[in-house]
């Protein structure tokens, strides 16, 4: 097989779902027998947005959720006025989706996880198979699983979370910091006796407090307390009607039902490589943060889309080993920055809004982004390639898919536009199959040692 992927988390399914669309040879082994049941991640920014449509799962993703509520702040059982959840970002022809999407991280895992078998096979995720160890060599990974069995690949992604046991495996080391030394708590109940058109807060005395949310396109609240330091979680029925008792003006009896529940103490912590030989780390794996500000889901579908055209384009574009590198060079410093603005929400010095869309993510300084023009004006390469028009042809459109596309110039047997918009500025620009600016030139000179490099023009 050409890519073992470990865990089916929206990484490994991210993942699985853009090496099947590449023809590459892939299998999600999940240690759960069934996919994970907790709401966790329910934020969907722009930016994925925007990946979610390429993969073509979008509308069924928005079919699995909605619109963020304001925040309804309440006081001794009385309403103390609500406020936006998010700065309002206008929209552009460039940037078509400027708003989070609130999305249970469940309904998002089922959405990939239908594409995925419906469109490819069902055989394409293997359940109830925890990988315990690996060893490789130089043609490839062998991975040893708790029931005795082995599995053999070309390369293996570690998607299996934050404790993931692959890390663990090859020695590699997560460096960090605690956010927040207090334990939290995390649950999905059915609540009677709030509105589902608010995120409630209850805030506490000392930093403590709860937060109950509709999870839209459910019938469940997603549930967040911030316990007091000396407070030990206690995730039982019983005791999640106790807390909501003692925090809110709602009855016990109030919380008629308790789907899941789990506790956490935030982290932040980066692992100290992305890639050892051919194993790479992604997602949760590879980076662990406080919850504020809805990065963690987001960053680890990103680490998968960056990681999935670059398997493909060395395992069928012929492309070379080196382009395999740039995953790490790439996601990894942008790991770390999230890491920063995460940690910074957490501690109220940075507000949700232009910082936590990820839109302005990018690579301009990675060996992957060639920029021949004398300009340092206006998109350069490196940066997302933003939606518009040409001709009639909306751009988004015309990216989507596994392919390059290149804007401006019109060769021979590539995918091309032979006029970029007039947002994009002067120039020859060349855009990666996962939505940046890879290559800009005034003419197409050099551009063919940047497509061997890449693969660009022999990636199916
Ligand atoms: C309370 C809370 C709120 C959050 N809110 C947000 C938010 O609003 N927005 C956001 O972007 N992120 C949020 N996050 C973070 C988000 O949930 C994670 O970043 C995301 O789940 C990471 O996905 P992953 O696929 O890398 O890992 P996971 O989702 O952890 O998936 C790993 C998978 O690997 C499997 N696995 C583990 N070990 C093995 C093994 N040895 N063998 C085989 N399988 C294995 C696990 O069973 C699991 O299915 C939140 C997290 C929490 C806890």
């Amino acid at each position: 097989m050409d890519v073992l992927i470990v865990g089916a988390g929206p990484t490994g399914l991210t993942l699985a779902l853009d090496l099947a669309r590449r023809g590459v040879d892939a299998l999600v082994v999940e240690r759960g027998e069934a996919l994970y049941p907790g709401s966790r991640g329910k934020g969907i920014q722009p930016r994925t947005q925007e990946v979610f449509a390429d993969l073509g799962v979008l509308e069924a993703i928005r079919a699995a959720g909605g619109p963020y509520p304001p925040r309804l702040i309440w006081r001794d059982g009385q309403r103390l006025g609500d406020q936006p959840m998010f700065e309002e970002i206008p929209a552009d022809e460039g940037t078509p989706y400027t708003d989070p999407l609130m999305v249970a991280q469940w309904r998002t895992q089922e959405v990939l996880y239908t594409r995925l078998t419906e469109r490819y096979g069902a055989g394409r995720v293997v359940f109830g198979r925890e990988v315990t160890g690996l060893t490789q060599d130089a043609e490839g990974v062998t991975v040893s699983c708790a029931d005795g069995t082995t599995l053999r690949a070309a390369y293996v992604v570690a998607a299996d979370g934050g404790r993931s046991a692959v890390r663990r495996a090859l020695g590699v080391g997560m460096t960090g910091e605690t956010v927040d030394p207090v334990p939290f708590l995390v649950a999905d109940v059915r609540v009677r006796g709030l509105d589902r058109d608010h995120w409630h807060t209850f805030p506490g005395t000392g930093g403590s407090g709860l937060a109950l949310c509709p999870l839209a396109g459910t019938d469940y609240f997603q549930l967040l307390a911030r316990l007091p330091e000396a407070e030990e979680a206690d995730l039982s029925l019983d005791g999640i009607r106790k807390l909501v008792a003692t925090s809110t003006h709602l009855d016990a009896d109030a919380v008629t039902e308790l789907r899941w529940a789990s506790d956490f103490r935030p982290r932040a912590a980066l692992a100290d490589r992305f890639r050892a030989g051919r194993v790479f780390l992604a997602g949760d794996a590879a980076h662990v943060h406080s919850p504020a500000g809805g990065q963690g889901l987001n960053t680890s579908v990103q680490d998968a889309y960056n990681l999935g055209w670059k398997l493909g384009a060395v395992l069928r574009g012929g492309a070379p080993e080196a382009l395999l590198d740039t995953y790490e060079e790439e996601r990894r410093a942008n790991a770390a920055a999230m890491l920063d603005l995460s940690t910074g929400v957490h501690r109220g010095e940075i507000k949700r809004g232009r910082a936590t869309v990820q839109l302005g993510v990018g690579y301009r300084e990675s060996s992957l982004s060639v920029d021949t023009r004398g300009t340092t004006e206006g998109l350069r390469a490196g940066d997302r390639a933003p939606d518009g028009t040409v001709a009639g042809v909306r751009l988004f459109d015309a990216f989507q898919g596994p392919h390059w596309t290149l804007l401006g110039a019109s060769p021979a047997g590539v995918r091309s536009l032979p006029t970029a918009p007039r947002s994009y500025g002067e120039g020859v620009f060349l855009i990666r199959p996962d939505g940046y600016v890879g290559w800009a030139g005034e003419t197409t000179e050099g551009l063919a040692d940047y497509a061997k490099k890449t693969g660009a023009f022999t990636t199916p």
